[in-house]
């Protein structure tokens, strides 16, 4: 019965499993690294891409929207700035708060941004203020025109009532100076409107306060009747040049309005300029972060082309070294063992010299084993065959095996072959009597005594069958025979064991015959038993107990 032995898997350190799997981790290891850093740097490209795409160039177009939308605007508000009337001031407003909106929504569109927000809302309250400050000015205009046209026909009244027919003929010399100093004062105080420089308006201002003060002393010198006229006339161009209200004052506070309005409408064009170059350094911020991204990227991808390339080496080294290993280790070796069992197989000699620790010198140790325990095998299955099974000598087969080589190396050597066929005499009385068992026995015993009578290695004894044996000897001629087969009688003899239903004594006796081999007159095996058969007959019926040998 065969015990079935688990097949265990055990790790073991030399063997080709732990390489080859070692060997495939590390090169999974390794593509899996490669395939890793080729994927996250193809994803930051994608980014990259992507922002260039949906970030960066929007920007840049955007960013020149706003610009181009920015220099509209400041075109708007230097209209509304240089606005001469209300109408045209509120068209003018109206413009330049629907530009404001247009570029608020363009910059909301492209995300919050609230520091932009903020210039903006501060950029509407400045341009909130200068719209006031128009609108002032534009008021303080229409006053001045008031004025103007007020002083006119003040000067224009004093002019008629002078020249009026009735005073003219009393026109004095004084009254007529008075009269053309009073024009020099309108003349100066009209100036004022021409100039654009507040210092030489309030120049003005003193000089008309100082020529009206005077000429209102002078009234004194006039003739009586013109007194009160040139009282009233005074006091009138007093009231609308100077003062407060006064139409120089006026004047210098429009020059202010105007200064005020010019600065602010500068202030308000830096703010709109800056707003310009916000958006577009935002839209530079951005491209420039992707540009260093990109750049980064760029550097980190050199790097790694480096890294992939020795990774890549590595696994190729790795498979390179597979390729040798599986050639030397396995190929080569499994070869070389193919060859060992091939020549085996043809007849040679096993010679299998593959050592080492792994499978192969696994195979080529069990592959010995096997073949040592099939020779093992083999042999003793010979020796079975070639052994009678009762008495534990060579058989009849063994006998037909190694006749003709005896009669071959006889013919060779030039020498005889002498065959003594032996029977025992009444054993069929003997079983009879005695039972099978004692007969088995017997054949045994009688088996000895003639091994022990071998005298010569080459002698050779079998069974022949039954209770019958054979013994050769070579390089015996007929009277050698004769003197074995004698002993032989004599060692059965000698034994004594009992027979008492044999006719010719109380013991086992043996018939023999003996046939001679000539190597000059060669025969064939067959025909040599069959001679020695021939003598045996002979023998027994001499008597029995007896040798004869064969003679022609
Ligand atoms: P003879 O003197 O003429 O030889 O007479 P014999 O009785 O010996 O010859 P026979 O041929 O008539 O009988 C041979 C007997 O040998 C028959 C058989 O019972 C016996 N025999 C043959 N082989 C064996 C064996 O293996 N064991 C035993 N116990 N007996 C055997
Ligand atoms: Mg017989
Ligand atoms: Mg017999």
């Amino acid at each position: 019965m065969t015990v079935n032995k688990k097949n265990k898997r055990v790790w073991r350190l030399y063997s080709l499993n732990t390489f080859f799997v070692s060997l495939l981790i590390f090169v999974s290891v390794l593509l899996a690294a490669i395939a890793t850093l080729v994927y996250e740097r193809l994803k930051e490209f994608d980014v990259i891409l992507d922002e260039i795409s949906t970030e960066s160039i929007p920007a840049a177009l955007h960013s020149n929207r706003v610009n181009s939308q920015v220099n509209s605007l400041t075109y708007l508000i230097d209209g509304l700035a240089q606005s001469s009337t209300q109408a045209s001031r509120r068209i003018a407003n109206r413009e330049v708060s629907a530009k404001v909106s247009e570029i608020m929504a363009m910059i909301e569109q492209h995300g919050k941004d609230e520091y932009l927000a903020m210039h903006i809302q501060s950029m509407k309250d400045e341009l909130e203020h200068l719209n006031r400050l128009i609108d002032q000015r534009l008021l303080l205009d229409d006053t001045i025109n008031k004025r103007k046209t007020a002083l006119y026909k003040s000067y224009n009244k004093i002019m008629d009532f002078m020249l009026s027919p009735n005073h003219r003929s009393n026109l004095s010399p004084t009254s007529f100076l008075w009269t053309i100093e009073l024009a020099d004062i309108v003349a100066t105080a009209s100036e004022s409107l021409t100039s654009e420089r507040i210092n030489q308006v309030r120049q003005i201002n003193e000089l008309v306060d100082t020529l009206l003060s005077k000429q209102y002393q002078s009234i004194d010198n006039l003739p009586e009747k013109m007194k009160t006229k040139a009282t009233q006339v005074t006091v009138e161009l007093q009231r609308l040049l100077l003062g407060e209200s006064g139409m120089i004052n006026l004047r210098s506070e429009q020059l202010r309005l105007m200064g005020r309005s010019i600065g602010r409408g500068h202030f308000v064009r830096n703010l709109v300029t800056d707003i310009a170059n916000l958006s577009e350094f935002r839209s530079y911020e951005l491209n420039n972060s992707i540009q260093l991204e990109t750049l980064k990227t760029s550097q980190r991808i050199k790097q790694q082309i480096k890294l992939l390339g020795l990774l890549s080496a590595s696994a190729v080294l790795g498979l390179l070294i597979a390729v040798y290993m599986i050639r030397h280790r396995v190929v080569n070796r499994l070869n070389k063992l193919n060859k060992k069992i091939q020549s085996h197989i043809d007849g040679e000699p096993l010679q299998v010299d593959i050592r080492g620790q792994d499978e192969i010198a696994d195979i080529a140790r069990s592959f010995r084993y096997f073949t040592r325990t099939i020779e093992i095998q083999q042999q003793q299955l010979q020796e079975l065959s070639l052994t009678d099974g009762l008495t534990g000598i060579a058989n009849r087969r063994a006998l037909d095996e190694h006749l003709p080589t005896y009669l071959q190396s006889a013919i060779r050597h030039h020498w005889p072959v002498s065959l003594l066929l032996m029977d025992v005499d009444y054993f069929k009385p003997y079983n009879d009597n005695y039972g099978h068992n004692k007969g088995d026995e017997c054949l045994q015993q009688i088996a000895k005594i003639l091994t022990r009578c071998k005298r010569r290695d080459e002698d050779f004894v079998a069974r022949y069958g039954g209770e019958e044996f054979v013994f050769v000897l070579p390089q015996s001629d007929n009277r050698g025979a004769e003197l074995v087969a004698t002993l032989l009688q004599q060692a059965i003899e000698e034994q004594r064991i009992p027979h008492e239903h044999s006719l010719v004594a109380d013991h086992v006796t043996m018939s023999i015959g003996i046939a001679t081999f000539h190597y000059d007159d060669p025969i064939s095996a067959d025909q040599l038993l069959k001679n020695a058969d021939t003598a045996l007959y002979e023998a027994k019926n001499l008597g029995r107990n007896r040798f004869v040998s064969f003679i022609e």
